[in-house]
């Protein structure tokens, strides 16, 4: 009987120095979304020399591929979703170059056993988490139709099992009034300022009745020009959250009225839009997340469960919502609680613990896609519950 946990880690310890290679590179480049020339390029380059057809630019998106190693013998579909987008002025302080090398390493790592016990392996390239995330795109436009799990894992300041993460919208509100001399004829004047501050005051009203764990945040991006004139336009930005999308559709709509009877009472017109991608709630599939717990167990890590429930939002909810999948926390700061999004979280990334860790993450994986292509069992408990989580 084949000792699959010896096999993968020869193959891991084969693997590193591209991998490890592959982060520094994408760590000395910080790419913004949707920019990520180089970065995506590097991911491509590195799966093609392991036998990946790859598809890129994917989707009409130039920093998106896909990969895809499909195995001798039929078998279920494992997607891997690697991020390596930077953050303005800190580069990777959310680490996504650690993350990128740790996801396409799993896949990299699955397609050398594929060819034995079956399956395919799919590695995608996801632009522009940290804004517009191409998760959302890619599930909206059925690229997990064929999938069968995905994973994503993300870097952290420790070793959390996958959580939830809250549902988003980003709306905008523009109001329309008239301007008038603001001394000598206000009263022919439509004040659209009034329009923005009712609607803030609605809202806080508004925040009273609403779920504890539902968040509405707000600026006023446009607040008119100068104090003498009655503005006749304003704009404000909001996020509006909440654990699942029955309660954020309920909850956007209540907003929208209030910014619908400020716009009345000071006598304006208002539109609305998205003014940036909205994400689903993170629904993690329970089975699927203890089974890779038990397998980062295996390697003496203790994954903590229920410790992060993101009060944040991010775009793998959206591919939660379409196939079964987790997005699990690997811990690179040493002991350290440091956040991410900081320039101390950046340089953890690059250290030795950081890349021991990437290489217990990547056994994790793949012993978990392991067992799903091994056990029929395991993987229609999973579908199971996925099915009945999503209706
Ligand atoms: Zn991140
Ligand atoms: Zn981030």
């Amino acid at each position: 009987m084949t000792n699959w946990k010896i096999k993968i880690e020869e193959i891991i310890n084969a693997l590193r120095p591209e991998l490890q290679a592959l982060s520094e590179y994408i760590y000395d480049n910080p790419e913004l979304g949707h920019e990520e020339f180089k970065s995506s390029k590097a991911h491509v380059d590195l799966l093609k020399q392991h036998g990946f057809e790859v598809e890129y630019p994917y989707l009409g998106i130039d920093t998106a591929f896909k990969a895809v190693y499909q195995g001798e013998k039929e078998g279920p579909s494992i997607a891997y979703l690697s991020e390596y987008d930077a953050l303005p002025g800190i580069g990777h302080g959310c680490g996504h170059n650690l993350l990128g090398s740790t996801d396409t390493g799993a896949g990299i790592v699955l397609s050398k056993l594929v060819d034995d016990i079956g399956g395919k392996v799919v590695v995608l390239g996801t632009p522009a988490e940290e804004t517009n995330g191409d998760k959302v795109t890619m599930a909206d436009a059925g690229t997990f139709d064929d999938i069968d799990v995905a994973f994503c894992t993300h870097p952290s300041d420790g070793y959390f099992a996958s959580g939830t993460s809250m549902a988003m919208e980003a709306i905008a509100f523009n109001f329309y009034g008239k301007t008038a001399h603001a001394a000598a004829a206000p009263f022919e004047g439509i004040n659209a300022l009034d329009a923005v501050l009712n609607t803030f005051n609605n809202i806080n009203s508004l925040r009273q009745q609403i779920h504890p764990t539902a968040r509405v945040h707000g600026v006023i991006s446009n607040g008119g020009e100068a104090a003498n004139i009655i503005p006749d336009f304003t704009r404000a930005e909001f996020y509006v959250r909440a654990m699942d999308m029955p309660y954020l559709n309920e909850l956007k709509e209540k907003v929208i009225r209030c910014a619908e009877a400020g716009a009345m009472a000071a006598g304006c017109t208002m539109t609305w839009e998205y003014y940036e991608t909205g994400y689903k709630n993170m629904i993690t599939n329970e089975t699927l997340s203890k089974r890779y717990n038990d397998n980062m167990k295996e390697q003496g890590i203790q994954m903590l469960v229920d410790a992060r429930d993101s009060m944040g939002s991010m775009d793998m909810g959206n591919v939660s919502q379409v196939v079964p999948a987790i997005n699990p926390y690997f811990e690179i700061t040493n002991g350290k609680a440091i956040s991410a999004h900081t320039v101390e979280f950046r340089e953890c990334t690059k250290t030795e613990e950081a890349y021991r860790a990437m290489e217990d993450t990547i056994a994790g994986l793949t012993l978990t896609a392991l067992d799903l292509i091994q056990d029929t069992d395991l993987l229609k408990a999973v579908k199971d519950e996925f099915e009945q989580a999503i209706n």
